[in-house]
């Protein structure tokens, strides 16, 4: 499997100037077509320790079409570990690309129920393996300490970063290395969860810096999307050629465009907006919903 690290931009998007706001956009979709752009940093001081502890697997959880699921089964192949995947829900007749890909790269999926995915219960039939436990999306320290890896990518100076946010993580970890000066925005694909705040301060280890997570923009919750959003996505492409997928950026790419309209920055910012991958999620949507 190849990534390629060196092909991540800064790309400038030159839609607002007339509001005075300077857009650049951090490319980590460009990392690889399935192996998306958070995912391999967040994974990876996990899969280190896993290794550094002796364990020969490691066990996570997702959905169906999760990128966390699908890069976690790629990343431990270049680990040299086993992985295991719990997959909510019943195991269907067809699987989706994403569990096939996670499956050729090596993973065993189990399914389970929906109740007890919701408990986080291991399968019996892993119960006797000495395995390695990571969150669903890699939420926890060593998540956010993978993901500050991200701004080493960026060398200009930005006013505000702007981000997707699932678990919290990247987030947390974009705020433990930006400067007081810099705010975090970020923005909650999930419907009304509230906990974030708590959750991402709990990984965040600089506690005067300015972060703010916005619920504005979940488009009726995880993984749901309107018709608007999918216009907003298509026109996105036609004026930039950069790809959004519906589950995270182009939630993220919306409401940046729409916190832009309504003066949420000041005149004179100037904002990175991070990319975080997660195209292979659109491969959900019915053939021709998009454009690209
Ligand atoms: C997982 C994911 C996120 C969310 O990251 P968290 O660290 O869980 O907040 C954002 N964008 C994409 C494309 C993702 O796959």
């Amino acid at each position: 499997m190849q990534l390629s690290f060196d092909q991540i931009t800064i790309d400038p998007v030159y839609l607002f100037e007339e509001r005075n706001i300077k857009l650049s956009i951090l490319r980590l979709d460009k990392i690889h077509p399935v192996i998306s752009g958070n995912k391999w940093f967040k994974l990876k001081y996990y899969l280190q320790e896993a290794k550094n502890s002796g364990k020969k697997m490691i066990v996570t959880f997702g959905g169906a079409w999760s990128n966390h699921i699908v890069a976690a089964a790629a990343a431990c192949g270049e680990y040299d570990l086993s992985s295991a995947g719990i997959i909510r829900g019943e195991e269907p007749s067809l699987l989706s690309p994403t569990l096939m890909q996670a499956k050729d790269y090596g993973m065993q999926l189990h399914f389970i129920s929906r109740e007890e995915y919701k408990d986080n219960s291991i399968p019996a039939a892993l119960g006797r393996e000495d395995y390695y436990l990571i969150n669903e999306g890699g939420y926890g320290p060593l998540g956010a300490q993978g993901a500050e890896e991200i701004t080493d990518y960026v060398k200009d100076d930005f006013t505000h970063y702007c981000c997707a946010v699932g678990t919290g993580t990247m987030m947390a970890g974009l705020i433990n290395r930006t400067r007081p000066t810099q705010q975090v925005i970020g923005i909650s694909v999930l419907r009304n969860n509230f906990q974030l705040e708590q959750e991402v301060a709990a990984l965040v280890h600089n506690k005067y810096h300015l972060w703010k997570i916005i619920h504005e923009y979940h488009f009726g919750g995880y993984a749901k999307h309107s018709a608007a959003l999918i216009e907003f996505m298509n026109d996105f492409y036609k004026q930039t050629s950069i790809p959004t997928d519906f589950v995270y950026t182009g939630k993220l790419f919306f409401a940046v465009s729409e916190l832009i309209k309504d003066n949420f920055f000041p005149a004179g910012s100037k904002l990175l907006v991070v990319h975080s991958g997660g195209l292979q999620g659109n491969r959900s949507l019915e053939k021709g919903t998009l454009i690209y």
